[in-house]
């Protein structure tokens, strides 16, 4: 289905089809009733989703003061995130991860894709040549059986026709849950937990880099500071939600 890690014309337009299918049968997954744009979510429960209101800061939520000094040291040039980690995001990244709800990972690319779209015309001047998701560790991968940012990273390269590499990035060294670790704790956990598939793998020079959840910024900074280390320039972080440290 893939050649050079980007989808043929055809299966493309076939992939899109059955997204359209697929909403056409789809009910709301908080109300009931018929999905009209989004599978999943219906018109009135979208407009009740609390996203995050991109134009006051620039199509950017690090020049967001709160945001910024949450997450000091960045090695990412951009924070797209779609909400807080509040209700119903919640509730679908717990569906998603331990439930095997895979239908969830396309609602979050649909969802996405429309907020990368309308920023993109306006505030993103370096478009981005490569997508990238958060790996897992094998251990992980293997007792979970799939990777959720990958599914979503996967959907979303679907929708934008960026294309998206699942195995450049390896994470070689098993974490436990860092859920609760501080982020001191949590960058000393990482240091070297990442490294790229092949030394030979050329690199753009603007990349998205996705993952589900985004607390501390730790995780990501590890790869972004690998990625830059290979040639990338710019790196956007992009992901469904923020969940601030305390
Ligand atoms: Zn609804």
């Amino acid at each position: 289905m893939k050649k050079n890690g980007l989808l043929t014309n055809k299966c493309l337009h076939l992939l899109l089809f059955l997204k359209d299918i697929k909403i056409f049968f789809s009910s709301c997954d908080l109300c009931g009733q018929p999905c009209q744009t989004y599978p999943l979510l219906c018109g009135y429960c979208y407009q009740d989703l609390s996203l995050f209101m991109f134009n006051s800061v620039q199509g950017d939520l690090l020049n967001w003061p709160a945001i910024d000094r949450a997450l000091p040291k960045n090695v990412f040039d951009r924070l797209i995130c779609l909400a807080p980690y509040l209700w119903p995001f919640t509730q679908w990244l717990i569906q998603l991860k331990y439930n095997g709800r895979f239908e969830i990972a396309e609602l979050f690319a649909q969802l996405l894709h429309d907020c990368w779209r309308s920023l993109s015309t306006t505030f993103i001047t370096e478009p981005p040549q490569l997508i990238l998701a958060v790996p897992l560790h094998v251990k992980k991968w293997q007792s979970r059986g799939f990777n959720q940012a990958h599914l979503i990273a996967d959907a979303f390269s679907i929708l934008t026709k960026i294309p998206y590499q699942a195995q450049a990035i390896i994470r070689t060294i098993h974490t436990d849950s860092q859920v609760g670790q501080s982020g001191r704790i949590r960058r000393k956990n990482l240091r070297n937990a990442f490294s790229l598939h092949s030394n030979q793998l050329v690199l753009p020079e603007h990349v998205i880099l996705i993952d589900d959840v985004v607390t501390t910024g730790s995780t990501a900074n590890e790869i972004c500071k690998l990625l830059k280390k290979h040639g990338v320039k710019h790196i956007t972080l992009l992901s469904v939600c923020l969940s601030l440290p305390k």
